[in-house]
């Protein structure tokens, strides 16, 4: 049987466009997905959206739209940047999906309160309606949220609490065994950091309002009276997207997770309250969580207010998306914040893809076509560095990246160095000899891109079999 491989991505709110920062969250995924299908394993992809959330509801009014209808049209925005980019997912899971998620998160919600791990109290406090969550006193400015600007609304209302505290000790244990493996280790320690300071039972419900619209927010089973607050609804799409709860085929098959794709400020979530929830639900935990940082420009957070913000659209449209894809995955250290400037970008395209890449692929293609009398033979085998697919597992894709453009280093430095244009003049059997090696050589590079550049990469692999040059793959802009 094959093996296989489940990852998953955050889902998204649907209020406003996604920028760069998103394009990257996805991007790595994409890569990490690409890389698994390419070791033949048995690849799940997940993408979905947030949709039962009060940001969502404020900005469908702002619209002047019904909340679902407004939603559709958003979602249709996030699958259109998806599929530009090249996003290879198997499913996008909606929350408002009353058939797809609402009957697996109420499951969840059911084996919570079975261990006994959910329970009502009253709960009071400052709530502001762009964080969507009670903030505290030390948020505030002059009474007003830190972040944005506006005066939260005092509440006192019933919740339903999980308890979140009876499980610090498990997950302690397994994070620090890497049972649960948090990469990269600086997150590892601010986690265990975090539960170290103390966990607090935390609200999984919110009373239902009276103006609060139809359709959104998942039913609290047994409870008319509430409805899910984000942890067992949001969180729970990892499974109900199995089918968990409905039809569990693919959740026998594919859970527990191999790996979620997260951003550093939804780590407390993932690492903290998402494994506690499974625990309570006697379910596996996934198997590790892969933390990127952000993506600055200029040295800041991109922001509106900064007028900093890079539309990953603009990019395509000018680079195509292979080229968006390549400095992300390359540029950008998975691990840390990383800068992206129209600049920068645009030195990384004309060294790295026109000059180098594209370049690269023209030379050894032209060679081939005027003086090899048929396609070189195709490898058997596949045959990829361990050291590749070591970087990969380890999440570290730059470095695999990396490795593909030494190989181009090397590769250009041989045609410098041996002269096939002059060789074959000189000695047709042995510039044709060279030449053949040269084109397997970009066979494998084509093979090594796969998962950054599927494009490329099936373009560079056609031009070999085919014994053709291909079009200019990175114009001069
Ligand atoms: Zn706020």
């Amino acid at each position: 049987m094959k093996k296989t491989f489940y990852l998953t991505t955050p889902i998204f709110y649907p209020n406003a466009k996604l920028h760069l920062g998103h394009a990257y969250t996805m991007t790595l995924a994409d890569a990490l997905a690409r890389s698994h299908r390419l070791r033949e394993e048995n690849v799940y992809f997940l993408a979905g959206s947030d949709e039962n959330t009060q940001k969502m509801v404020d900005a469908a009014a702002k619209a002047g739209t019904e909340p679902i209808a407004f939603l559709d049209g958003i979602v249709q925005n996030f699958m259109k940047l998806y599929s530009s980019l090249n996003i290879s997912y198997d499913q996008f899971i909606r929350t408002t999906d009353t058939r797809v998620h609402w009957p697996g998160a109420q499951a969840l919600w059911e084996k919570i309160v079975a261990a006994g791990d959910l329970y009502k109290k009253e709960y009071r406090g400052l709530y502001c309606v762009g964080h969507e969550a009670f903030i505290t006193e030390k948020e505030l400015v002059d009474g007003k949220c830190l972040d944005h600007g506006t005066v939260p609304e005092e509440l006192s209302e019933e919740n339903y609490f999980f308890r979140l505290s009876k499980y610090a000790g498990a997950l302690r244990q397994k994070i620090e065994s890497d049972e649960l493996r948090i990469v990269p280790q600086s997150r590892k320690n601010e986690i265990l950091s975090f539960i170290d300071s103390g966990l607090e039972d935390v609200s999984f419900s919110r009373p239902r309002r009276a103006n609060w619209p139809k359709g959104l927010g998942v039913p609290v089973p047994g409870d008319d009276s509430q409805i899910m607050y984000v942890w067992c609804d949001a969180l729970a799409n990892y499974i109900t997207a199995l089918g968990f709860g409905r039809d569990d085929a693919l959740f026998q098959e594919f859970w527990p997770a191999n790996v979620h794709v997260i951003g550093k400020d939804i780590l407390r979530f993932h690492a903290a309250i998402w494994p506690a929830m499974l625990l309570s639900a006697e379910l596996p935990l996934p198997e590790s969580i892969f933390v990127h940082g952000f993506i600055t420009s200029g040295g800041r957070k991109m922001s509106k207010t900064l007028g900093n913000i890079i539309d990953p659209e603009e990019l395509i449209e000018t680079y195509g998306a292979e080229a968006i894809r390549y400095f992300l995955l390359r540029h950008i250290s998975p691990f840390e914040d990383g800068e992206i400037t129209r600049e920068g970008f645009k030195d990384a395209y004309t060294a790295n893809l026109t000059n180098g890449l594209g370049n690269l692929v023209a030379r050894v293609m032209k060679l081939a076509e005027t003086h090899l009398p048929k396609p070189v033979e195709r490898p058997k085998a596949e045959h990829f560095p361990q050291e590749y697919w070591d970087a990969l597992n380890g999440y570290e894709i730059n470095r695999a990246v990396d490795m593909v453009w030494s190989r181009i280093q090397r590769l250009d430095e041989r045609i410098t160095n041996e002269e096939p244009f002059t060789l074959v003049k000189k000695d047709a059997e042995r510039g044709r000899a060279l030449i053949g090696e040269l084109v397997i050589e970009l066979y494998w590079v084509g093979r090594l891109l796969n998962p950054f550049m599927p494009n490329t990469s099936a373009t560079i692999k056609k031009a070999v079999l085919e014994n053709k040059k291909p079009e200019n793959l990175f114009p001069r802009l």
